[in-house]
């Protein structure tokens, strides 16, 4: 029971304060509103993709040029348009998990809060080893710690806005020392806040139970420890059941992403929704429905409505219906959509 002693126990803490886990209802656990996930060598680069023309909307989502300007989501009115389009598509609540090196802006989610009423909750601590600065790779274990349990309870990232979640905690392959005692560090603050914990892995297929063996070896609460982004690093059965025998919360966390290509990997076939769906049937039937969290992951500007994409209510609009359509109950849509986020937001 620690986040007891910050007065956070069984409650989830919004960019607005605090609210009682029954009404965080239809929820995406794993987006970017506002963030800037430009790899740092696109950062020196002219940013086109910033305007979305029409007749380059396909080519620039699909990846046929590089458009750094695509990777840049920092218009607040544009954004609260986006988050209005969700709550009426049935959404509720959206966690934001950009973190150290995504360019976070707290203040600016804050005011999109407000404007739209929608809940609205924040990530902390830091993402992959890349695109993080001189100053945090010298830091310690107890120093990353002491950052992320600060930006939980005092606020992130220099204001007063509290994080209701640790990360996306970033990991590439292979796994960097910084990264692995930013994940140290990460499970120590999930234990001292009684915060969930999310995990961006990196893309070889070994890399989530590499950390999942990491997080039981250092005692991390397995049903509080979130991996993202399955549908694009496991292809295959065995090892999809054998990270879920290890506890973790198994997050498919690209819906809306229905083309094969992967720019960022040239050598796997991302599946699509209908793919992604079989996959979920699959651990559900096994038993882990308790495990299953779903969400869009949208940090380009290609995939929000105003510039043509599906927006953040494309689960909710279209994928729900498919669900239902495929004799997903409503208890089992409920539990994904509603009662497994409820779960992980509430603090211990
Ligand atoms: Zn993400």
């Amino acid at each position: 029971m620690k986040g007891g002693q910050y007065g956070l126990s069984g409650k989830v803490q919004t960019v607005t304060g605090l609210i009682d886990p029954i009404d965080v209802g239809p929820c995406l656990m794993h987006e970017h509103i506002l963030c800037d996930i430009r790899p740092p060598d696109y950062k020196l680069r002219e940013p086109i993709g910033y305007d979305i023309p029409i007749q380059e909307r396909f080519a620039i989502d699909y990846g046929e040029f590089d458009a750094p300007g695509n990777l840049v989501l920092n218009d607040v009115d544009q954004a609260i348009d986006e988050i209005n389009f969700m709550l009426a598509d049935g959404g509720r609540t959206i966690v934001d998990l950009s973190c150290g090196g995504l360019h976070p802006d707290p203040v600016g989610l804050k005011k999109i809060a407000e404007a739209t009423g929608a809940n609205i909750v924040i990530g902390c601590g830091y993402y992959v080893h890349d695109y993080q600065d001189d100053a945090t790779e010298k830091k310690t274990v107890d120093e990353l710690c002491s950052d992320i349990i600060s930006q939980v309870t005092i606020g992130a990232w220099g204001s007063d806005v509290r994080a209701g979640i640790i990360g996306e905690i970033g990991c590439q392959s292979p796994w960097t020392d910084l990264e692995k005692r930013i994940m140290e560090a990460a499970i120590i603050a999930q234990h001292e806040t009684g915060a969930s914990l999310a995990v961006h892995p990196g893309r070889h297929e070994a890399q989530p139970q590499e950390i999942a063996d990491f997080a039981a070896a250092q005692n991390a609460n397995m049903s509080r420890l979130i991996v993202s982004h399955i549908d694009r690093t496991i292809f295959d059965e065995a090892r999809l059941f054998r990270l879920a025998d290890s506890g973790v919360v198994l997050e498919f966390d690209l819906f809306g992403m229905e083309t094969s290509y992967y720019k960022w990997n040239e050598a796997i076939d991302m599946p699509n929704d209908a793919v992604r769906l079989r996959w979920i049937r699959s651990l559900i039937d096994r038993g882990h429905i308790g495990q299953i969290l779903i969400a869009h992951d949208i940090c380009y500007r290609t995939r929000l409505k105003s510039c043509g994409g599906h927006g953040y209510g494309h689960i909710f609009r279209n994928v729900l219906p498919i669900m239902k359509r495929r004799s997903f109950t409503d208890q089992e849509i409920e539990q994904i959509l509603v009662r497994n986020p409820a779960r992980l937001l509430s603090f211990l």
